[in-house]
């Protein structure tokens, strides 16, 4: 426990303090100065739900998804506006958001985890980034990032970036709609304020408040509501846990947006090599979870190990098939893999209905 400790006036770093006190601020004093000048115009709100996404979905869809995890590819272009338009949300360079991040995955709940829960909400949040840089960890970037020419050249020019897409454009925008100063009210300081606070969300209440579907190993929960203000980075507990999918609600109908943004530009041609856990390895984790709370809850298990057998039988058939598929894409085999998935989930329903029937000591 070492975060807090170093969270003292003489350790603060000044420029991340300043903004992300002022920008509330501000954000209350500009709109009462454009609303005094200008009048409300509540159009003005269409411009800052379109800029909430995209600048918060560069920096999920980009920045998390894209350059911390490589859940997929997405060709250079797409790399560019993802990049031009994280810039905008004010949460520092890719280079720099994405070490970090590896850093928590790696040493999640601990010190060595620069958002580690354990030291609080506040910390958690945004308290870590109100405070110097340990030495050790300055200029300190994951290799294959710096060797990405376009994440360098958003390194180098991050200043000039994120004032250009995160307050010129929205200033822009309210000029074409009568007030450069509504539009830098709302769509720029307003909008870059709520992106923070969701997104940071996922740091301080996705470590908090939640279930743990898939895993116990760290404090990561899912969160529907999270999901819905994170643009679908609530489900922290399968992003912990199957870090390189490119979902986070692996549910077909879990709010995801960043997963559904992903799923187009995959349509396109412009994202490809999208990273998916199997069906089976999922539903082995949610059961491995289940057979851990029915067991705290002091049932008997020993009625189980027939299915539970069979359910391992034929998780390991299929991950040797899928193997194999890896080697030579046959449609035997992928004939051969819907079987084999179907006896697979037959067994793990014939364990969870076996399961409800289960007397509790
Ligand atoms: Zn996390
Ligand atoms: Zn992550």
């Amino acid at each position: 426990m070492k975060g807090m400790k170093r969270f003292r006036i003489d350790n603060l770093d000044w420029v991340n303090t300043s903004f992300l006190i002022l920008t509330p601020i501000a954000t209350i004093g500009l709109i009462a100065a454009y609303v005094i000048k200008d009048g409300f115009n509540p159009l003005m709100l269409i411009p800052a739900v379109f800029m909430y996404f995209l600048s918060g979905m560069s920096i999920t869809a980009g920045y998390h998804r894209l350059l911390s995890h490589k859940a997929y590819k997405a060709n250079k272009y797409i790399k560019f506006v993802l990049l031009l338009f994280g810039a905008g949300a004010f949460q520092n360079s890719a280079l720099k958001w994405c070490t970090d991040h590896r850093r928590h995955h790696t040493f999640c709940d601990t010190d060595e985890d620069p958002y580690n829960i354990k030291e609080g909400f506040f910390w958690a949040h945004m308290g870590w980034i109100m405070v110097k840089e340990e030495d050790k960890y300055l200029d300190v970037y994951a290799k294959d990032l710096a060797a990405d020419p376009l994440v360098m050249w958003q390194h180098k020019y991050y200043l000039p970036l994120c004032v250009f897409s995160g307050f010129i454009i929205p200033a822009l925008i309210g000029w074409a709609m009568g007030s450069w100063l509504g539009g830098l009210a709302i769509v720029g300081v307003g909008r870059v304020v709520f992106v923070h606070h969701c997104t940071f969300f996922i740091n301080s209440w996705a470590h908090m408040w939640g279930t743990q579907p898939y895993t116990d190993t760290n404090t990561a929960l899912d969160n529907p509501l999270l999901a819905f203000f994170s643009y679908g980075e609530g489900y922290h507990n399968f992003h912990h846990f199957f870090q390189n999918d490119y979902r986070n609600g692996v549910k077909w109908w879990q709010y995801d947006p960043t997963k559904w943004l992903i799923n187009i530009m995959n349509y396109f041609g412009w994202a490809y090599s999208l990273k998916r856990t199997s069906e089976e390895e999922i539903l082995k984790a949610q059961l491995l979870m289940k057979e851990k709370m029915l067991a705290e809850h002091g049932a008997d298990l020993s009625a189980l190990e027939q299915l539970k057998l069979k359910i391992d039988e034929t998780f390991r058939n299929l991950q040797e098939l899928r193997r194999e598929f890896r080697r030579s894409h046959s449609e035997d085999l992928e004939l051969r893999i819907k079987e084999e998935l179907k006896d697979f989930k037959a067994a793990m329903r014939a364990w969870s209905y076996s399961a409800t029937q289960l007397s509790f000591a």
